[in-house]
């Protein structure tokens, strides 16, 4: 199960990482008491006598000793005690990871990622989302890319993020979406952004140009902590391909300190919108596997 900020993706994975089946529902936010009956409801759609165990990938922080999701940015899931809840409505082993940590992981293991010890990955969409593989190994437990400062006292972070300035409020979809407006009208959104982008409209390009080079300022960061051969870059508004890439490419190259800004590649994810369904149901795989 994969939960974003506007939907809801759940698939039967096996265990190298193919999808089988998939089902899309919209996200409930009105409510947690409602996310919560939805996530159960598009589990059970799916379960059948095949189904091992259930993953999570959510756009949240998350006590992985308690199995509780401490908190979230973009859905309303606060404080509750997720692995528990969904282990005794669906029956199965439950396993939850945060969505940038999931995607992180399937790309590691099935995707762009395949081959790099260590590499950084950055998912654009309604927030920014992150994940870090050290060695082959997923950092758990963290993962916040998104919600690092980029510029001190800059414009507000979104959804129950009370910071200034991150990344998340620059480079998201949800960030292209409001700078597209303010030159097109309310019309227009990351998409179409890049659908302009690509018909040659030189605004469009400086608009995705200037996100880029915030997007390679902080991917040069983290560069320079990480130190990855790879930086994987995926999430819907990753569709704006080298409209982004090239200047964050170039900005990272001014940011990061060698010799690690010469080895390591900016690169798009190649598994699409299926990466945190598979990143999550690896999770629970992964799990299943330590407990013998
Ligand atoms: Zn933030």
């Amino acid at each position: 199960m994969d939960v974003g900020g506007t939907k809801i993706l759940a698939g039967i994975v096996d265990p190298a990482g193919r999808v089988e089946h998939r089902r899309e529902r919209p996200t409930e936010l009105d409510s947690q008491d409602r996310l919560l009956d939805e996530l159960g409801a598009a589990a059970e759609e799916l379960l059948d006598d095949s189904i091992a165990a259930v993953g999570f990938g959510l756009p949240s922080r998350i006590d992985q000793q308690a199995g509780r999701v401490d908190g979230s940015v973009n859905v309303p899931l606060q404080d509750v005690p997720l692995r528990e809840l969904m282990t005794k409505r669906l029956g199965r082993p439950v396993a939850l990871e945060n969505d940038g940590n999931a995607a992180a992981l399937a790309e590691h293991r099935a995707g762009a990622g395949r081959g790099a010890p260590t590499m950084v990955m950055l998912t654009l969409g309604t927030g920014v989302g992150g994940g870090v593989v050290v060695d082959g190994n997923l950092l758990r437990d963290g993962g916040e890319l998104g919600h690092t400062v980029l510029v001190y006292d800059g414009i507000p972070c979104q959804g129950t993020c009370t910071g200034r300035g991150h990344l998340e409020a620059y480079v998201s979809g949800t960030a292209a979406a409001k700078l597209a407006q303010e030159a097109f009208g309310p019309a227009v959104d990351a998409h179409r952004l890049v659908r302009l982008a690509a018909e040659g409209d030189s605004t469009a390009v400086e608009i995705l140009d200037e996100i880029g080079r915030k997007l390679g300022a902080a991917i040069g960061s983290f560069v320079n902590i990480f130190r990855p051969q790879l930086v994987v870059i995926g999430g819907g508004f990753a569709s704006a391909g080298d409209f982004l890439l090239e200047p964050a490419r170039e900005t990272m190259r001014r940011e990061a300190l060698p010799p690690a800004r010469g080895r390591v590649q900016i690169v798009r994810a190649e598994l699409g919108t299926a990466a945190g369904v598979i990143g999550a149901a690896l999770v629970a795989y992964d799990e299943l596997g330590s407990a013998g």
